[in-house]
């Protein structure tokens, strides 16, 4: 058995690269591809909805770009055998095992907000996938409000993210930027109107228009053949997603919420209620003494108590 993984994909046809020779085989998957044993541990076994008993059982599933799989070349037609564990995936683009997650949000035109910041590092956390913040449209804002923006972003740095300021149109910032590919396979996220295919083109101006056609392709939902492309780019891979006017987090229990903020988790390993606290009203809440202290950003309390109601109110609908 031949080892590869999945470039392309358009309908039932995969391009493979071999792991060996790095030459591209185009592979067949089944119709309905197989069915996999997938146990307790695997990725494939993710709950997302209910807290139901995780368990040992036979899903299916059909290969996608980005997976590492097993190939059979003995006969004419050459067949994917089998998919190894993801490590993430996405639907829209639909890319497994994604390396890093580009972020993008401009500083104005729309407005950045540290709502929307929050809320997409909880879903990224949540599907095990690593942001890069791009804050994009620089030469757009005052001077003064870009230096308050990169104050409060320096909090996040701070977490662990890497933050990096774009001006697409006079290409600045872009070749600093453009390093960060290698050996990746990066995923270019972000709303609508935030200047997504701007940087895009900026980055890969021939790719970048044919990938933008795609996405809006996708965007419409006429996109009658499926179709996902890795680009090759500066010796990684690129992806672009439709960009989206609305973003949800599956969480379904507010108490769930807040292990999805690693620098509250932190703050609660000293805390004497332990995993149990939701530092809203509970007193001595280390967290809450950190938002006190400027240790924690406040913006980064605030919006969690709007995202725990959110959860809450949505709890209804069940
Ligand atoms: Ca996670
Ligand atoms: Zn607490």
């Amino acid at each position: 058995m031949k080892k590869g993984f999945i470039k392309k994909q358009i309908a039932n046809q995969y391009t493979v690269i071999d792991d060996v020779t790095q030459s591209e085989i185009i592979c067949q998957a089944r119709g309905k591809f197989r069915y996999m044993k997938v146990n307790e541990e695997s990725q494939f076994n993710k709950q997302l909805t209910k807290r139901t008993k995780k368990e040992t059982k036979v899903l299916q599933i059909s290969p996608k770009v980005g997976d590492q799989v097993y190939y059979d070349d003995r006969e004419d037609q050459v067949l994917i055998t089998e998919i190894l564990p993801r490590k993430n995936e996405l639907i829209r683009p639909d890319v497994a095992n994604i390396d890093q997650v580009l972020l993008v949000f401009s500083a104005v035109n729309p407005d950045f907000s540290f709502n929307l910041l929050d809320k997409f590092l909880i879903i990224l956390n949540q599907e095990n996938l690593t942001p890069v913040l791009i804050i994009s449209k620089i030469d757009l804002i005052e001077e003064t409000q870009l230096d308050q923006l990169k104050k409060d972003m320096l909090y996040y740095e701070s977490m662990g993210y890497d933050v990096y300021y774009v001006n697409s149109k006079q290409a600045i910032g872009i070749d600093v930027l453009a390093h960060i590919f290698k050996d990746k396979i990066t995923v270019l996220a972000g709303q609508t109107g935030v200047g997504k295919s701007t940087l895009l083109n900026a980055l890969m101006p021939e790719l970048g228009l044919k990938t933008q056609e795609i996405s809006k392709a996708l965007g419409r939902g006429k996109h009658t053949t499926r179709h996902t492309e890795l680009y090759e780019y500066n010796q990684g891979f690129i992806v672009d997603t439709p960009g989206f006017s609305k973003i949800e987090f599956k969480i379904f229990h507010k108490e769930d919420l807040k292990s999805f903020y690693p620098d509250f988790v932190d703050y609660s390993k000293n805390c004497k209620f332990k995993g149990n606290c939701n530092h809203i009203h509970e007193p001595g809440c280390m967290v809450k003494q950190a938002v006190e202290d400027d240790e924690i950003l406040f913006s980064r309390y605030e919006n969690y108590l709007k995202f725990y109601k959110e959860i809450e109110t949505q709890k209804d609908k069940y």
